[in-house]
């Protein structure tokens, strides 16, 4: 029937090439997290593989990882744990510094935010070459944690990060490329 919905998660994926400069074909979901079925497919999809494994906390990475994070953590009844860029957490923190194409990033996360043994799933929206997430993955493990899976809507495999993460032994889940 002509009212069936068929769109699938891709659709709702906006492309804007040149942002933030040029070259960049930018993968904009905020038109996927604006839209209900979207938005609902994503966190649901997001979780299909990790159905019947224990999860104690999900853990978020700046800032899409967060409207990502937040939702999967209630979906799951546990608790959600902000990774953030640095200087932004109130609390007493640990930091990581990353490479990035031009230069360094810090991330970090509050010291006393997951207990040793806690299993964790990161979330974020793209996965590009893995360092954010690697970096992330490193502050999980300096906490005790154990990261059981890194969960992105977005892979962009050409530029590695997949590949990284498997290598060194993470589980990786993706949406779509
Ligand atoms: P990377 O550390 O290279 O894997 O980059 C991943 C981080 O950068 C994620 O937090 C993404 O939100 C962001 N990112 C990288 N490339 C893109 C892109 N083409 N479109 C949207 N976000 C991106």
């Amino acid at each position: 029937p002509r009212h069936r919905d068929t769109r699938v998660l891709r659709d709702y994926i906006r492309t804007i090439p040149d942002f933030p400069k040029p070259g960049i074909l930018f993968r904009d979901v905020t038109t996927l997290f604006a839209d209900a079925r979207g938005f609902r497919m994503a966190v649901d999809q997001l979780l299909t593989p990790y159905a019947g494994e224990p999860i104690d906390k999900v853990v978020g990475l700046e800032a899409r990882g967060f409207i990502l994070g937040g939702a999967v953590a209630h979906q799951l009844s546990v608790g959600f744990v902000p990774i953030r860029k640095k200087g932004k957490l109130p609390g007493a923190v640990v930091s990581q510094a990353y490479a990035l194409e031009y230069g360094e990033a810090v991330v970090e996360i509050h010291d006393d935010a997951l207990k040793p043994g806690e299993r964790v799933l990161i979330v974020d929206d793209l996965l590009a070459t893995g360092g954010t997430a690697a970096a992330g993955i490193e502050l999980c493990e300096r906490l005790g944690a154990e990261v059981i899976g890194c969960a992105f809507v977005i892979d962009l495999p050409e530029l590695g990060g997949r590949a990284l993460l498997e290598e060194l032994g993470y589980d990786v889940h993706a949406l779509t490329v």
